[in-house]
């Protein structure tokens, strides 16, 4: 049985339920089930909380917010895959900013790059000269 952290939640999750529960079930066995857990953090008033601290530590072992480990892990790789973008100028891969709404190119160069190519097609357009009928 892994031993839990001795300070394992930390003080800003005032109204957590786990210190009045038994600390084990947070840390069950390889190939035991975490529903009592699990059970507990569904009534916690601060699952969220747990969960994003869980989160934002890193690897952290037990059930935190309602999930396992290896449930915290899936969250983050689709965190991530929905963050990876293919450029549409040079097809490198990059990581988009959550808050970025630019996202089809890796950065400015490229994106400068794109717009220079339209101005200059819709040039071309403007100033070539008619084919003779
Ligand atoms: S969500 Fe679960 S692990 Fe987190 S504080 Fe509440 S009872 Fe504890
Ligand atoms: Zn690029």
């Amino acid at each position: 049985m892994t031993s839990p952290d001795a300070v394992r939640l930390p003080g800003d999750l005032r109204g957590a339920l786990c210190p009045q529960t038994d600390p084990e079930i947070f840390f069950p066995e390889a190939g035991a089930s975490p529903a009592a857990a699990k059970k507990v953090c569904a009534a916690c008033d601060v699952t969220s909380e747990c969960l994003a601290l869980a989160l934002s530590l890193g690897t952290v072992k037990g059930v935190w917010g309602g999930t396992t480990e290896r449930e915290r892990q899936a969250l983050k790789r689709a965190a991530g895959d929905e963050l990876r973008r293919t450029c549409r100028g040079c097809g490198a891969e990059f990581t988009r900013a959550a808050t970025s709404s630019r996202s089809a190119y890796c950065g400015d160069l490229c994106r400068h790059k794109a717009r220079r190519t339209t101005q200059n097609a819709s040039q071309t357009r403007r100033t070539s000269p008619r084919r003779a009928a």
